[in-house]
């Protein structure tokens, strides 16, 4: 912590909870309704000051629409939680989904709008096309209902799955991707997300850090996983996610080898999408003592 200063947040967090013997529970990658979370804001909000987190980022797949109720909820109610704006951009790279979180960003920032914009038609495009896609496999009105589940917010494969569980057309979550929408399967649609070097760009020119998602997610060979770490470094990225509730202490070992052997910083999050018994809002979410926290560069 020592290249913050004194009058940080942060600084002045970490000195608090050490006169307690504690450290803060961070947990800086979450999602709501506004995309494939299955909490509002307020009550994602409310699930963190239950779990006695400090800070909390809203990161939804290409949308920032919950910040802004979240952040009145918490002024609202005199919450002691810090939330920080985030967003979940996805980006396309080699035929792989791979995703960037923007954290501490301004989600007011025009050049950042755009972007959201842009991706959102890439999302209904998709969504229309995979709705067709199933049709042919004789799924009808799967489209219909998926864009009905996500209402306001982002439309996600995550809706799309749901609603094939709640049909009957497959026994769970993992078999709508296994068999139809995940990469190369029956229904799938090749996205229109923009690049890696573009969300690193918009994310810094909305005054934000660059972090890529889950590094050990990606269905990536360690060969390719490096290639896709020292691509996102040169095009600016700022730390890598290195620390998940479902990370085994080999995996962050290698994760945190990453931010050493390529100058990143590190962040952690739970990527919660709704309460389950394997993961929740800021559980087992520590880093090392040996690396950068992105919250360095607020
Ligand atoms: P999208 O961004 O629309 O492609 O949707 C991706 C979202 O679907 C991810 O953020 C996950 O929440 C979920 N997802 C992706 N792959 C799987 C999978 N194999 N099993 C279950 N959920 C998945
Ligand atoms: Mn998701
Ligand atoms: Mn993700
Ligand atoms: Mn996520």
């Amino acid at each position: 912590m020592s290249t913050l200063s004194p009058d940080n947040f942060y600084s002045q967090l970490f000195a608090a909870k050490a006169e307690k013997n504690a450290i803060p529970r961070i947990d800086l990658h979450s999602h709501t309704t506004c995309s494939d979370g299955q909490l509002t804001p307020q009550t994602l909000v409310d699930r963190a000051v239950n779990f006695q987190l400090d800070v909390l980022a809203i990161t939804d797949h290409d949308s920032v629409a919950g910040l802004d109720s979240a952040k009145r909820y918490i002024l609202d109610k005199k919450l002691p939680l810090k939330l920080v704006s985030g967003i979940e951009i996805s980006t396309y790279w080699h035929g792989f989904d791979i995703h960037v979180v923007g954290l501490n960003i301004d989600e007011t920032n025009p050049v950042l709008n755009e972007l959201i914009e842009q991706q959102q038609a890439a999302r209904e495009l998709r969504a229309q096309k995979m709705g067709e896609k199933l049709e042919k496999c004789g799924f009808i009105g799967v489209y219909e209902q998926a864009k009905k589940l996500a209402g306001d917010g982002s439309i996600t494969r995550s809706h799309f799955a749901q609603i094939l569980l709640q049909q009957g057309k497959v026994n769970h979550l993992q078999a709508a991707f296994d068999k139809y929408i995940g990469k190369g399967k029956r229904a799938y649609v090749k996205p229109l997300w923009c690049d890696i070097a573009e969300a690193v760009d918009v994310i810094h020119c909305a005054g934000g850090s660059a972090v890529l998602a889950h590094p050990i997610r990606y269905d990536l060979s360690g060969k390719w996983r490096r290639k896709l770490i020292v691509e996102f470094k040169a095009a600016g990225g700022d730390g890598l996610e290195i620390v998940l509730p479902q990370m085994n202490p080999e995996q962050r070992r290698l994760m945190l080898s990453y931010c050493h052997e390529y100058d990143l910083c590190a962040s952690l999050g739970s990527d919660f999408h709704y309460p389950s018994k394997w993961s929740d809002l800021g559980r087992n979410l520590y880093l090392p003592e040996d690396c950068r926290p992105i919250w360095q560069l607020w």
